[in-house]
């Protein structure tokens, strides 16, 4: 017969499951609901599963959760018969890590110890909210198409055990041990109490929940009245607690706002209230029902490869699936919703989903019914917009780059820093705020803000009064490489190629002083371009520059600084770039260096200027000095030169 083996929960889990008991939390109740959501998905999981293999469900095709209470035991039991857990499903599920969101969790947790609660909240910990309420957790599962079931025990205390079960039926039972109710708790084994929490958060699951309610009746004759004087009997019967009614095929009219929020707590297994909520009934030549929720906090794992769709399909009330691509795009996927239409087929697979044409035609209504919620919300509620964009923003822009149809749109919902102020602005914003002669849309990205506003690229922008956007999130470079224009304006890095910004009349005049400049300096350039040989492609005179000597600038279509920055970080290849040093002829360094130049020619003391004139430029722009031994030896040794000269002429100090 079966070993029973003991294990140890990684460390991650011991701790949260510590919190959890510890914590006061107190809606302890959503235990429930956390039961009941994974059942249900397990019963969807069951579904998805037995439309390629019948098989699976053999004759047990009844799908539903049943609770089950031993009053004397003091036990409450969640039973489905839903697609199991085979023993190492078991292990990685509960008692791993497995979820990397589980990971990025614990990490927070440590790091804020004291809003330990508020995380919980907001990232849902799911089964093992179980143990708010029990002293001892038991799970007896059995997956669809295997024939062993396993038992899984704990109390919570740091370890757990497996051991094989002789359950024969499929699916999983998950029984709790109860603490005895303290003080203001409910007794979770009264019928009532859990009417209640089905009710609450639960009633629109599409799966009966049942549960046997005992009656005492006085007995009836045949015809159906009460026998008089006879005893009342105890009778059982199968109730089924939940409504079953989905909401998202409710008029709007119909559904409360508790409603919505339970059922995006359910769907979402986030324990916080979404930020928005998007509810369409749709009719005429497309019908169908749809039931989006923006969450109100971005999950741990929104970056991570795992993170999937979060829309499910329904074909006339029936679960067809998970994770549905095919109803948003990808820059989309932290909308949690449903869509349920009567006009696709129920046999539908993933596979055929990509071509069916009502599904297209879902989607694009469903995109554009989620722009429009955006941009009515920054329209008319900056403070909530701020707080989607905060947690989204980065992943909505994606879709710059990658739904070329769609790209005005989400330009319209683009919020970014500006040298304008502290708040993040819109494009239109910009453009309604540009001078009337500003032809174009000015930007630089980088890593931060300061940095940006302070980069020598802006001076000449910022003395003309024009405004310069500052991108700092890492998608950035490779978002604006989808967005050359915004309402007919080009959009411009000021780090990249020429910034034209004079008027016609006034370019002649410059042109002609930058020649004549040219001319001057052409000696001084030539030298400096020899000395950085293999450092820069090109070394010429600067027409964005008013205060700093110098400043480095990307080719029009090559990478930028910070684009590279990004590549090396991830340790992509970086082509080979050479940028062009545009050194500010205005400057008084520069008109020395000419004048040394002039005098000394090809000095070694004219060599370090130049080396250290390039790696100004690289550190203005936010990059690293190749050698910082160098910069710091080269500095040295003008400090000293300039110390000792100053000593020398005040000799008594
Ligand atoms: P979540 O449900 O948020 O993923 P849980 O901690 O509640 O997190 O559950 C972890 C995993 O355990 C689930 O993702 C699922 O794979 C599995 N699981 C939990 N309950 C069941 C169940 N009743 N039937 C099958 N699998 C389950």
């Amino acid at each position: 017969m079966s070993q029973k083996e003991t294990m140890q929960f990684e460390t991650e889990i011991q701790q949260l499951l510590d919190l959890i008991i510890h914590s006061l939390y107190s809606h302890k109740e959503i235990f429930l609901r956390e039961l009941i959501s994974n059942a249900s998905d397990a019963l969807d999981k069951l579904k998805f599963e037995s439309q390629t293999n019948q098989d699976l469900l053999g004759d047990d095709t009844e799908l539903k959760i049943r609770i089950e209470v031993d009053r004397e035991a003091r036990t409450l039991s969640v039973i489905d018969n839903g697609i199991g857990m085979t023993r190492e499903e078991l292990i990685e599920n509960l008692g791993t890590i497995a979820k990397s969101g589980t990971k990025a969790f614990v990490e927070a947790l440590k790091e804020k110890k004291e809003s330990a609660l508020e995380l919980i909240g907001q990232f849902g910990v799911g089964f093992y909210s179980s143990f708010m309420v029990a002293e001892k957790v038991e799970l007896v599962t059995r997956a669809a198409g295997t024939d062993q079931a396993w038992r899984w025990e704990s109390a919570g205390d740091g370890s757990y055990s497996i051991e094989k079960s002789d359950e024969t039926r499929r699916g999983t039972r998950v029984t709790l041990h109860l603490r005895e109710p303290g003080e203001g708790d409910q007794d979770y084994t009264q019928e009532w109490v859990i009417r209640n929490i089905v009710r609450k958060y639960s009633d629109f699951v599409i799966y009966p929940i049942v549960m046997e309610i005992e009656r005492e009746e006085v007995p009836t004759d045949d015809e159906g009245k009460p026998i008089e004087g006879a005893k009342p009997v105890k009778k059982v019967t199968e109730e089924t607690l939940n409504s079953m009614k989905p909401i998202w095929n409710k008029r709007k009219s119909e559904v409360s706002e508790e409603e919505y929020k339970e059922f995006y707590k359910h769907l979402s297994h986030d324990w916080n209230d979404p930020l928005e909520t998007i509810h369409i009934n749709a009719e005429g030549i497309l019908e169908y029902n749809a039931l989006m929720y923006i969450p109100a906090q971005a999950p741990f794992d929104l970056f991570m490869p795992e993170n999937k769709s979060g829309m499910q399909l329904y074909v006339r009330n029936v679960f067809i699936m998970d994770n549905c691509e095919e109803l948003l795009p990808a820059y989309l996927r932290f909308i949690k919703g449903v869509v349920d239409s009567a006009d696709i087929s129920l046999n539908v697979s993933r596979e055929m989903l990509q071509h069916d044409r009502v599904v297209g035609k879902i989607r694009k209504n469903l995109v554009k019914k989620v722009f429009d919620t955006l941009s009515g919300m920054l329209g008319n509620d900056r403070e909530k917009y701020l707080k989607f964009w905060e947690n989204f923003g980065q992943v909505l822009k994606e879709g710059l780059h990658t739904d070329f149809e769609n790209r005005e749109a989400i330009a319209d919902l683009l919020l970014c820093a500006s040298t304008k102020g502290e708040e993040l602005t819109t494009l239109k914003e910009y453009i309604d705020r540009m001078p009337l002669e500003q032809k174009e849309i000015y930007y630089i990205t980088g890593e931060d803000r300061e940095t940006l506003a302070a980069s020598p690229h802006l001076e000449a922008l910022k003395e003309k009064g024009y405004e310069v956007l500052l991108f700092t999130d890492p998608v950035d470079e490779w978002v604006l490489q989808g967005l050359f224009e915004y309402q007919g304006k080009k959009l411009k890095s000021v780090a990249k190629g020429e910034v034209d910004i004079l008027p016609e009349e006034e370019k002649k005049e410059q042109e002609e002083k930058l020649k004549k400049l040219e001319d001057e300096f052409s000696g001084l350039l030539n030298f400096i371009k020899k000395t950085l040989d293999g450092k820069v492609a090109e070394v010429k005179l600067s027409q964005r520059l008013t205060a700093s000597p110098v400043c480095l600038v990307a080719d029009e279509n090559a990478l930028s600084a910070s684009m590279e920055r990004i590549l090396k970080a991830a340790n992509q290849p970086v082509p080979p770039s050479q940028r062009i040093l545009e050194v500010n002829p205005d400057h008084e360094l520069l008109k020395q260096m000419r004048e040394l130049h002039r005098r000394q020619g090809e000095s070694d003391e004219l060599k370090e200027f130049a080396e250290l004139l390039y790696d100004q430029a690289v550190l203005t722009e936010g990059s690293k000095v190749a050698s910082p031994e160098q910069f710091c030896a080269r500095l040295t040794r003008l400090m000293l030169q300039a110390a000792a000269a100053r000593a020398g002429e005040n000799p008594e100090n």
